[in-house]
């Protein structure tokens, strides 16, 4: 090969040489392209590993569905805390944390028929109960909250957006003092108190006639909406019957010990009650009858209430039950030692009130049983006796000693606190006029 035929050679060839070159240009360009694109797309992958990354497009997705839920549940006959919790989907552990939460809480040991109780469940990760709260009553919840770092829950009690409102109301009564109570606006609770108040000195079957009025001051709790929720204590009430007034005050004369007084400073509270049932008619009286089962004439040494199968007997005073259970004639009787003078004996119940049962204390106005027909009877009616220094006498014509009478600087604080009840009172009827 000559010179020349080389150089020619080389100039035919260049073009291809160019081609090769650029070939292997392109190919190692896109070889290196696509390595960094493969770095990229590692670095990418990379980043999502890290944790606040990961996090914050967590949040992203759990905040397309809600991540905390809400539940109400309102309690039902034959509800339990187990029968809540299990309709729940949480773990084990939490259920039986929130069991033993609950366990440890005297307040709501029992569940109510409409107790309502919620719930705060945290649903990221496993399902976490945050709070829960419990109704104690209609004013007040008990809140749960767990706390941050350990497994429990912390409580408080939380009141209700309750409003006390002082009402009065006064009513001429028509057919008896608890339809008219109810025909304006008075809760049943506050009208059996009402007559509870009294009960030492009226004997509304026999005392209280027709076109008789009565004026009560008391408190109620209204909700948001206005609704009354509960009633409160009753502040003063006045009975007129047959144009006397039977004022009474509420007074809290010493620490925590609150009472009714009248005008006068004296204790609403006799030792005994002269009726120890409401509502009832006295269908026989203590004396000499004859016997409607036994047949023949003897003393009837009690007084005979007839009422409705049922109807709740109370206490006629402070005292302690000496009986409670089957007595022969007088069925189911309860008798109670009030003092060292008095007794009294309630006989034919049906049965007991809740707890009582011999050597237990009970209080004026407490319900120890319920009106029946057992033992020698008829019909419904409550025997009542009593025993006055071991003799049988007449409950009817007792001349019942009377309760305390507030003297010297308890006297006076009550006379200022009688006061400020009848400005309350003129405040209160001027609003209604
Ligand atoms: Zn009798």
């Amino acid at each position: 090969m000559n010179k020349k035929n080389y150089k020619q050679l080389i100039r035919e060839y260049s073009y291809f040489v160019w081609l090769i070159f650029l070939v292997v240009a392109t190919i190692l360009s896109t070889y290196f392209y696509d390595i960094n694109k493969k770095n990229q797309i590692e670095y990418l992958y990379k980043s999502l590993n890290n944790i606040y990354l990961k996090n914050s497009l967590k949040k992203i997705t759990s905040e397309l569905k809600p991540r905390y839920i809400s539940r109400e549940h309102v309690v039902s006959e034959g509800d339990t805390y187990e029968s809540i919790i299990d309709s729940f989907k949480i773990s084990n552990n939490e259920k039986k944390l929130f069991l033993k939460t609950v366990s440890k809480k005297k307040n709501i040991k029992v569940l109510r028929p409409n107790q309502k109780l919620f719930f705060k469940i945290d649903k990221l990760n496993a399902p976490k109960i945050i709070n829960f709260s419990i109704e104690i009553d209609k004013k007040k919840n008990l809140f749960f909250k767990r706390s941050i770092n350990e497994e429990k829950f912390v409580s408080k009690i939380i009141e209700k957006n309750l409003k006390k409102i002082i009402t009065l109301k006064e009513g001429v009564i028509k057919n008896s003092l608890y339809n008219t109570a109810l025909k304006i606006g008075i809760k049943p609770n506050t009208i059996i108190e009402f007559a509870r108040l009294y009960g030492f000195q009226v004997d509304f079957q026999r005392d209280v006639w027709k076109n008789d009025t009565f004026q009560i001051i008391y408190e109620e709790f209204k909700n948001e909406e206005g609704k009354v929720i509960e009633t409160g204590n009753i502040i003063y009430a006045n009975l007129n019957v047959q144009n006397t007034d039977l004022k009474l005050y509420r007074f809290n004369f010493e620490n925590k010990k609150i009472d009714y007084f009248d005008e006068n400073g004296k204790s609403m509270k006799k030792t005994l009650m002269k009726t120890p049932i409401n509502g009832a008619r006295l269908s026989s009286s203590f004396g000499k009858r004859k016997h409607p089962i036994l047949g023949f004439t003897r003393l009837h040494a009690g007084t005979d209430f007839a009422a409705p199968k049922g109807t709740p007997i109370m206490a006629s005073g402070d005292g302690i039950v000496t009986r409670a259970k089957w007595c022969g004639g007088g069925g189911n009787c309860v008798k109670i030692k009030h003092n060292s003078s008095y007794q009294t004996v309630y006989a034919h119940m049906s049965k007991f009130g809740r707890g009582i049962k011999k050597g237990v204390r009970v209080k004026q106005g407490q319900i120890i049983g319920y009106v029946g027909s057992t033992g020698l009877s008829t019909g419904p009616h409550l025997h009542y006796e009593v025993i006055e220094n071991g003799r049988k006498v007449n409950s009817q014509k007792l001349k019942l000693p009377s309760g305390k009478v507030l003297k010297g600087n308890i006297r006076k604080k009550f006379e200022v606190n009688k006061i400020k009840i009848d400005v309350l009172k003129s405040e209160l009827i001027a609003k209604l006029n």
